[in-house]
């Protein structure tokens, strides 16, 4: 099972002082900045995941844009340079390409071209390109009781034609790519709306020649529907066609979805949920535990707004952040009490986030010390610095611990 990251230029810096909150003075980001796989000693996933929009700037608010320099860099270079993964001592990395569809799910046609995506993977290097889709929201497998018929229960024609518009676009693709002799791997999009539509793309994109083939849509399905799916795929999937699940990362079925054919699958989910989840943030093999919350006075928008409107006292708010801080180290060092740090955080908890009391998670996460019991070279660097929900140094490196924690599930699942 091969697991792909899906790039979103998150990088962090080597410079960065962890007890001084400083960088070095004369880090240039693009240059110096790291990323995950040059972080770690040892593999952390398989392949790179790298979307057209994103390279385009055209993700939308909230995602990741690459610069017009970077957009230049990877066109000129290829992702391998680009990423500089020439010298990883662990082997290679696998480079997938694909549009970004859901940055204009809500438009009415892709915006790209085949031949614009062709171009962008032939440039780029990529071991394997994704054809040009357009993803299909519903899911609704009572449209499936009169399947493919027009008429009641039958799916709307609006959602029929995405399908079709896919397989269309699929069947240019590959036809590009057999003519241009491209050394890419072509990756067909099977885009549905319950098991039997999905089925239908697959067994399309077969007659069309793709042999590798990706579910999409899929990332808010239940599993037991991505079961069910793959279940229907399974009677018409040709033996040598292998399939890759779009963002989908559920790690307890993977096993299951493997027996179906899924070889590879992509997913954001460790590396976010370090900073996006209300809970799960620090991964151990086992479990997951929450970071702990000391948001910088000054780099916190809610805080700042707070001190703006007289609602709280800058330089109180300042104290009870040191103090946190403080008692953390000391704590992590063995020469303090776990109630003290506890107190800390619960006063300045009063300051940044009232209306939350995460006490009872703070003393899972000090009591079990984590951070002490992992290998990965942000944890064997940082120390306590990792679970600390503070600053993108650290919240980034949390999301890389998390990565290379996630791969390490993925290599039990796996070996037994
Ligand atoms: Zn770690």
């Amino acid at each position: 099972m091969q697991y792909f990251l899906p790039d979103s230029q998150d990088l962090v810096d080597p410079s960065f002082d962890f007890s001084r909150e400083t960088r070095g003075a004369d880090r240039v980001r693009h240059r110096d900045d790291h990323y995950a796989h040059e972080v770690f000693g040892a593999r952390a996933f398989d392949g790179i995941l790298v979307s057209k929009a994103i390279v385009d700037g055209t993700g939308g608010a909230g995602q990741a844009k690459y610069t017009q320099a970077q957009r230049r860099r990877i066109l000129r270079e290829g992702v391998r340079a680009f990423f500089r993964v020439e010298e990883r001592r662990w082997g290679p990395l696998v480079f997938m390409g694909d549009c970004g569809a859901f940055s204009y799910v809500s438009q009415e046609k892709p915006p790209y071209t085949v031949d614009e995506v062709v171009d962008f993977y032939e440039r780029c290097g990529f071991d394997s390109g994704v054809s040009v889709d357009h993803v299909i929201r519903e899911y609704r497998p009572q449209w499936e009781d009169d399947l493919f018929a027009a008429g009641d229960g039958g799916a709307p024609v609006a959602v029929r034609a995405r399908q079709e518009l896919t397989l269309e676009l699929a069947s240019e693709f590959y036809a590009a790519v057999t003519r241009g002799k491209l050394r890419i791997i072509p990756v067909g999009v099977a885009q549905g709306w319950g098991a039997h539509s999905y089925a239908y793309a697959v067994r399309e994109l077969q007659k069309i020649g793709y042999r590798y083939v990706a579910l999409g849509g899929v990332v808010p399905l239940k599993t037991t529907d991505i079961v069910r799916c793959l279940e229907a795929v399974q009677q018409v999937r040709r033996v040598d066609t292998r399939l890759h699940l779009l963002g989908v990362t559920r790690i307890a079925s993977l096993a299951t979805f493997a027996k179906f054919g899924v070889v590879s699958f992509d997913s954001t989910s460790p590396l976010r949920q370090a900073f996006m989840d209300d809970r799960d943030n620090y991964y151990t093999l086992d479990r997951s535990y929450s970071a702990i919350r000391v948001p910088q006075v000054e780099g916190n928008v809610r805080l700042r707004a707070r001190v703006r409107s007289g609602e709280v006292d800058q330089d109180v708010a300042r104290a009870a952040e040191q103090r946190c801080l403080e008692r953390l180290a000391e704590y992590a060092a063995g020469k303090r009490a776990i109630t003290g740090v506890l107190a800390a955080l619960r006063d300045y908890e009063l300051i940044h986030d009232p209306r939350t009391d995460r006490g009872e998670r703070y003393r899972e996460t000090l009591e079990a010390r984590p951070w002490e019991a992992c290998l990965c070279e942000i944890c064997r660097q940082l120390g306590h610095h990792v679970v600390l929900f503070r600053g993108a140094e650290r919240n980034r490196r949390r999301g890389f611990h998390n990565v290379w924690t996630f791969y390490r599930r993925l290599q039990r699942v796996f070996a037994g």
